[in-house]
């Protein structure tokens, strides 16, 4: 039996785009046992279920930086 523990208008964690702070949140929408929605408790926004992450660009950013400076280091001498 599948447990499933979740249901519209629990309480559960999640990031608010809105407030950009990870905050409680009711459950909005379950879609095939997953939520899909959340709505805020502190500014009542509606948004889709984030899984507490908000800040994917954050990892995109650090990648790019890495790239710069990968660019600009000098490329090894080849060995003959
Ligand atoms: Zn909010």
């Amino acid at each position: 039996m599948k447990e499933n523990s979740v249901d519209v208008g629990d309480l559960i964690d999640d990031y608010c785009p809105r407030c950009r702070l990870l905050l409680s949140h009711d459950v909005a929408a379950i879609v095939e046992g997953e939520v899909k929605k959340v709505r805020c408790r502190t500014c009542l926004n509606e948004h889709p279920y984030r899984r507490g992450k908000g800040r994917r660009k954050e990892k995109d950013d650090i990648k790019s930086l890495w790239d710069q400076v990968l660019s600009k280091m000098p490329k090894p001498p080849k060995k003959q």
